[in-house]
């Protein structure tokens, strides 16, 4: 039987690759039994439930018990909300109690119980512990698999194993990971939940929100997880899995070797220099951009401090975030990105009507000048963190020159009162906006006079010019960022900045593909922005190209018509360059 290769789009979780053989463990809602009881059996089903929790919490303790002080450390607080939901009293009286008055199953009971708290949380009250509603989804899961005796043993396994599954906790994951589970595909679970910073701390490559992917995957078959890029990849062809293993042994040997400072890396085969940022999207991840010589952060995304959470983030408790970063990372600059958000990604504290078409509404800038407050909270933390000098900010999404002077008009009234209140910070602090709307190409020179830097969003950039959803599967192809239209935009723009004379970074994953790269520096580009984990793969890559070749090579692509001749010329010059 032939099998052919799928990929699926789901959400980063945790960097890496992961290559072997699925086991799905599927464990829905309607595999749950809820009846109704007999006053007789009100004991029995109490009973039932003390002693799931305390199965539970025994066997989290195990776990904690057989850490090595830094797995203590780094995921022992995780495994500990777990315990403390569980063991929480009222919530084993509101079960007790729900048994008892409504005459229901414990499982009904604890699904009704789950279904107050996380309401609770999505009514920004008082939030249970510091849960967040998907972890309180993924320990609710656990509980029932307990009831229901379908809690799975996978010691037995003994190849490397894809664990597919609808959600996991902390403590699951972390006991899956010490067997042969190598890599996690959920259908549920968000960036932010503990089980998510507990995959990138026990280094797992994982990717989260793949619909109905237990239902489409039998174990036993192959899969491939691509956690840079937030991809599986179902049944993959042969030359799949040959250029990601090929991947996944750079990414290993290179982020495993110690950086010798003194040693110039990222330098072409002709001895061009290239300097390399990363994009931050978890502050887990400013260690590894440090300790892989990165030359800054490029693109500190401010997202991760917004969603997932009950309440707005404080100025003090960003300037805190915002500042330990720059910090560890001065004097190299990092460049602090103001809330992306909008459209489907919005906080839960903000209440906000259904667009009909999100990623042409409310977002980024034109989130943030809506909700004046929330944005000038986030410019007065971003300006405290700058009082070394090595802060930028950085504007997304601005579209015309108006939403730029009404943001400058923002960040001047919040020095204004960071100075009366005798606060800290860089008067001089560099301002860039991204250039991921097409309407900036236009009106680049009018921009100029306002910004020190340009920032080039190549993922939102390619869904404008192609009009393609960047989130559509069906259409990854369509949005590559090696058709000639986009090659001659990008030519177009950097002709532009240099007349202009002002720095530009591309921060879009563009900046993360051999092929792209390749034509970003025979374009000219010269300041890279990418995630942390694709930096060891830029330097094997660059090590090998000349980039007076790069040049010439795009000399003669910018006149081509089609893409499949482009990508074949760039796959020859690679080949040949290697
Ligand atoms: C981009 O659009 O290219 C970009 C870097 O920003 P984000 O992916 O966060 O939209
Ligand atoms: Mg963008």
């Amino acid at each position: 039987m032939t099998t052919h290769s799928k990929t699926f789009r789901g959400i980063k979780i945790s960097a890496g690759i992961a290559i072997g053989k699925a086991v799905v463990f599927s464990h829905t809602s309607r595999d749950i039994t809820r009846r109704i009881i007999s006053p007789d059996e009100i004991y029995i089903e109490k009973d039932r439930f003390i002693s799931a929790i305390k199965l539970i919490i025994d066997q989290t303790d195990y776990l904690i018990g057989q850490m090595n002080p830094k797995e203590l450390k780094k995921i022992g607080p995780h495994l500990h909300v777990q315990k403390m939901i569980l063991s929480d009293l009222r919530f084993i009286e509101d079960v007790k109690r729900i048994i008892s008055t409504d005459l229901v199953n414990c499982e009904t009971a604890v699904s009704k119980a789950f279904e107050k708290y996380s309401k609770l949380l999505h009514s920004k009250e008082k939030a249970l512990l510091n849960a967040k509603s998907t972890d309180l989804k993924s320990i609710e899961f656990l509980l029932l698999r307990v009831l229901s005796g379908k809690i799975k043993d996978i010691s037995l396994l003994n190849e490397e194993h894809i664990l597919i599954t609808n959600d996991l906790t902390p403590a699951e994951l972390y006991y899956y990971s010490k067997q042969k589970v190598v890599g996690i595909a959920t259908e549920t679970g968000g960036r932010n939940s503990h089980t998510s910073i507990v995959a990138r701390s026990l280094n797992i490559p994982a990717v989260s929100g793949i619909q109905n992917i237990t239902q489409i995957i039998n174990t036993m078959d192959n899969v491939i997880i691509d956690g840079h890029n937030g991809i599986l990849i179902h049944n993959p062809s042969n030359k799949q899995i040959q250029d990601y293993s090929s991947k996944k042994v750079s990414f290993c040997l290179l982020s495993d070797k110690k950086v010798d400072k003194t040693e110039h890396m990222f330098v072409s085969k002709d001895g061009q220099r290239i300097n390399i940022y990363a994009n931050i999207d978890f502050p887990e991840e400013v260690e590894t951009a440090l300790s892989l010589g990165a030359d800054g952060i490029g693109l500190l995304r401010t997202e991760f401090y917004f969603i997932e959470r009950p309440r707005a983030p404080s100025e003090e408790e960003q300037f805190k975030s915002y500042d330990t970063i720059a910090a560890k990372f001065y004097p190299k600059e990092v460049t602090i990105r103001t809330l992306d958000v909008g459209g489907e990604k919005i906080p839960g504290f903000i209440s906000q009507h259904k667009e009909e078409n999100p990623a042409l509404g409310i977002r980024a800038i034109r989130f943030c000048l809506r909700n004046k407050n929330l944005f000038l909270t986030q410019i007065k933390a971003i300006l405290r963190a700058s009082h070394r000098g090595n802060v930028k900010i950085l504007i997304p999404m601005i579209s015309k020159i108006d939403e730029l002077t009404e943001t400058i008009n923002i960040i001047q009234e919040a020095k204004d009162i960071l100075t009366k209140e005798n606060k800290k910070f860089d008067p001089n602090i560099k301002l860039g906006i991204m250039l991921e709307i097409p309407s900036v190409i236009f009106t680049l020179e009018d921009m100029a006079e306002y910004v020190d830097f340009f920032s080039l969003g190549t993922n939102d950039l390619v869904q404008f010019i192609m009009a393609v959803d960047r989130g559509n599967i069906e259409l990854f192809d369509s949005a590559s960022s090696t058709n000639p239209a986009m090659i001659r935009v990008l030519k177009i723009i950097f002709e532009k900045i240099q007349k202009i004379n002002k720095p530009i970074y591309v921060c879009g994953e563009m900046a993360a593909e051999d092929e792209n790269i390749t034509v970003l520096l025979g374009l000219g580009y010269r300041n890279l922005s990418m995630s942390p984990v694709n930096i060891p793969l830029f330097e094997n890559l660059i090590r090998k190209i000349h980039i007076h070749k790069a040049e010439s090579l795009v000399n003669e692509i910018i006149k081509m018509k089609s893409e499949k001749e482009i990508k074949m010329i760039l796959e020859r010059f690679l080949n040949e360059e290697s």
